[in-house]
Order: structure tokens, then C-alpha cells, then sequence
């Protein structure tokens, strides 16, 4: 056998980068650190998935994840951090039930899909009204202070930080005029910037898009918010002084999302921290928005200043073409870039796990695809 032959190396995978808006990517060292001990954790002889969410091994898993939580968005002890089974949009039910009281409403900043189911799903267990809307302008943009309106007896007011469908972003915390409470939903971008948590009187996302697979919510709740609970009717799953007074131990969490959580966080402080994500992620974002915004061929419908760093929308000046351009995509390793239903056209979501690799693939691509079109 030649010398060639015999060290011919193991031929590597094709790379892949997935673009999945949710359940998403996840960096490949997390991966990988969760292949290597997923049969036997921490010496047990027996996977994370296999040991009880009471025993001592999975108490320091938790604490841990909690305190580098807790270090990586600066969440001081005032607030409380509850880890939750069930999905994000629970959560558009668990808020007014704890805190809308009998002629009371709460507010809500309609800027996408997601703040308008919010918002349905308040005003289907109790009063609320929206404070702006920016399904008038296709959401391409967040209605300016000017339009925003505030009503009496508002108990909380409630906003989608990054809306993941239309690819519009908050690029400011909107603070309501008086002292209400300021609710929300950072599904889509929590950790991949760093935000002011005292701002806010509650904070919830979704683990399936920067954290970790999905089944787990995490809450971060004041604990002056929390005390005006409502005494009920509550069902007790979705009571968060339950939940807190718990420990979020009431009943069994989604532990193998806590633990890839934990796994998580502890490769964004490897990697030096939220502040270092940020510059990435803006890198990441603005390297494809400078594409299209200099193609005869793609079309970013979101105005400048909305445009989220984390899903990336677009469309192609030729919708015939977007067919071709997504299974061509898919043939080069770019998967998952479907627009979703709603919206159509194309998304890419670059959450904090996507590397400039993976966007600089995409940009190349979408060169060569744009150069064959003219
Ligand atoms: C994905 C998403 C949700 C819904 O998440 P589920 O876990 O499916 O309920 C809610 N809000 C935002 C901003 C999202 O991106």
C-alpha cells in the first residue's frame, strides 16, 4: 500500500450552517461536550436525562447555571431567575393572570407576530389595549414615542424585544411615561447584547433560540412585581410565587434543557461574556444587510434603524427566483433559510451560535447566485 493511501485521512463531514430560526443551532463544542458525557455524567454511570432534578448532582448543576446567569446578564438579588417547563407563549397567558386585577389592563406594543398574540391571549383571559401598532407600516419599523398611547389603570406594559418572524428590533428599551411595570419578551435576543435588567419588571424568553433546545422558559422577575401577584385564580403551575417559593422545583423541570443552558452559558463566558457577543453579532448582522443593501436583487423590507441582528429578513426583487435561490442554498450547505409563512421571502437567524463563517458562506453565496440572475 502506498504511503498515500494507507494516511489517506477520514474524509470530513461537509459543513453545514444552519439558519433554523428556532429550534436552533448551538455551538459545535456544546455539542460536543454533551456527546462526550452524555452516557455517563459526572461519574454516575448514567446520563444527565437518567438522575433526579432533587438529587445533590443536579441542585450544583443548577446553581451554577444560575450564578453564571446571573454574572453574564447582571441580575442582582432583587430579582428572582424561575426556570420553567413549557413553552414561550405560556408565558402570554402566566402574565396577566399574575398581574391584571379586576379593572385593571395592561398595555401592549404590537410590532410583530409575536406581540400580537401576546397581546390576543391578554385580552382573551382579561383587559388589555395596544399602546402603538406596526402592523399598519407591514411592520417595517417601530412606531415612534409620538404614536404611542397610554391608558388608565395600566398595571404593566409589555414589549417583544427582537420580533422573530418579521426581523424587527427595539433598538432602545421603550420606558413607559409613568413608574409601570415594563414586561419583556426577549425570546429571540436574550444574552446576545448586553440590557440594563433594572429597566424591567419582568423577563422572559424561550430557551430554543439562544439558549438551548426547547421546553425550558426562563423568567426573571422582580421581586417587588412579584409580591402584587394576584391571590388567584391562578392555576398553580403558572403561579410564579409557587414557582419562586420553589425554588421552580414545584414540579419536574425540563432538566436536559436546564442542563444544555448551563453548558450554554458557560461557553458565553469562554468566550468572553454578552459585550463580546454583541460586537459579533452586530458584525455578523451588518456584513449581510451591507450585501443587500448594495444588490439589484435583494430587498430588505424592515427600515434601517428596526432591523434585528438576530433573524435577518429579505426578499428577492424577483419572488419567481426565491425557489431556485433556497434549494441552491440548500445544496451548498445553507439550510433552513425559509421565511416564515407569514412573512415569506427569506430569513436567516444568526443567533449568538452562528460564527462569521457561517455568514460569510451565506454572503458568497448570495453573490454568486445574484452574478448568474443578471
Ligand atoms: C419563538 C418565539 C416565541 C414562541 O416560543 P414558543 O416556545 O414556541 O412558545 C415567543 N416569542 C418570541 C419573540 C419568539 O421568538
Amino acid at each position: 500500500m502506498s504511503q498515500q493511501m494507507s494516511q489517506q485521512p477520514k474524509k470530513s463531514p461537509k459543513t453545514i450552517y444552519n439558519f433554523s430560526a428556532g429550534p436552533a443551532m448551538l455551538p459545535p463544542t456544546v455539542m460536543q461536550a454533551v456527546r462526550d458525557e452524555w452516557l455517563d455524567w459526572q461519574n454516575l454511570g448514567v446520563s444527565v436525562v437518567e438522575v433526579s432534578h432533587r438529587s445533590p448532582e443536579y441542585a450544583a448543576l443548577m446553581t451554577q447555571a444560575e450564578a453564571d446567569l446571573r454574572v453574564l446578564l447582571s441580575i442582582p438579588d432583587t430579582y428572582h431567575v424561575l426556570w420553567l417547563g413549557g413553552a414561550a407563549r405560556m408565558q402570554f397567558a402566566s402574565i396577566p393572570l399574575n398581574f391584571l386585577a379586576h379593572g385593571q389592563q395592561a398595555g401592549y406594543w404590537v410590532t410583530g407576530t409575536w406581540s400580537e398574540l401576546a397581546l390576543a391571549e391578554a385580552q382573551h383571559l382579561k383587559k388589555a389595549y395596544c399602546i402603538a401598532n406596526a402592523q399598519d407600516s407591514g411592520c417595517a419599523q417601530i412606531p415612534p414615542q409620538s404614536e404611542w398611547r397610554f391608558e388608565d389603570n395600566t398595571a404593566y406594559v409589555y414589549y417583544t424585544s427582537n420580533e422573530t418572524v418579521h426581523g424587527v428590533r427595539f433598538a432602545e428599551v421603550p420606558k413607559p411615561t409613568k413608574n409601570i411595570p415594563l414586561i419583556a419578551d426577549m425570546s429571540s435576543d436574550i444574552l446576545s447584547e448586553p440590557f440594563n435588567i433594572n429597566d424591567f419588571g419582568l423577563v422572559f424568553a424561550g430557551s430554543q433560540k439562544n439558549i438551548a433546545p426547547p421546553g425550558l422558559t426562563i423568567v426573571i422577575v422582580h421581586q417587588d412585581l412579584l409580591n402584587t401577584a394576584l391571590d388567584g385564580p391562578i392555576p398553580t403551575m403558572l403561579d410564579y410565587r409557587i414557582q419562586a417559593a420553589h425554588q421552580s422545583l414545584y414540579a419536574t423541570p425540563p432538566t436536559f434543557s436546564c442542563y444544555m443552558a448551563a453548558k450554554m452559558f458557560s461557553w458565553i463566558k469562554a468566550e468572553g461574556g454578552v459585550g463580546v457577543l454583541q460586537q459579533r453579532n452586530h458584525a455578523k448582522a451588518q456584513c449581510l444587510y451591507d450585501l443587500i443593501d448594495a444588490s439589484s436583487l435583494y430587498h430588505c423590507p424592515v427600515e434601517k434603524p428596526y432591523r434585528s441582528w438576530m433573524n435577518v429578513r429579505f426578499n428577492l426583487r424577483k419572488p419567481e427566483l426565491e425557489p431556485l435561490f433556497l434549494e441552491q442554498a440548500a445544496r451548498a450547505g445553507l439550510r433552513a433559510l425559509k421565511g416564515h409563512k407569514q412573512v415569506g421571502g427569506v430569513r436567516a437567524s444568526l443567533y449568538n451560535a452562528m460564527p462569521m463563517e457561517g455568514v460569510e458562506a451565506l454572503t458568497n453565496f448570495m453573490c454568486d447566485f445574484a452574478r448568474l440572475q443578471s
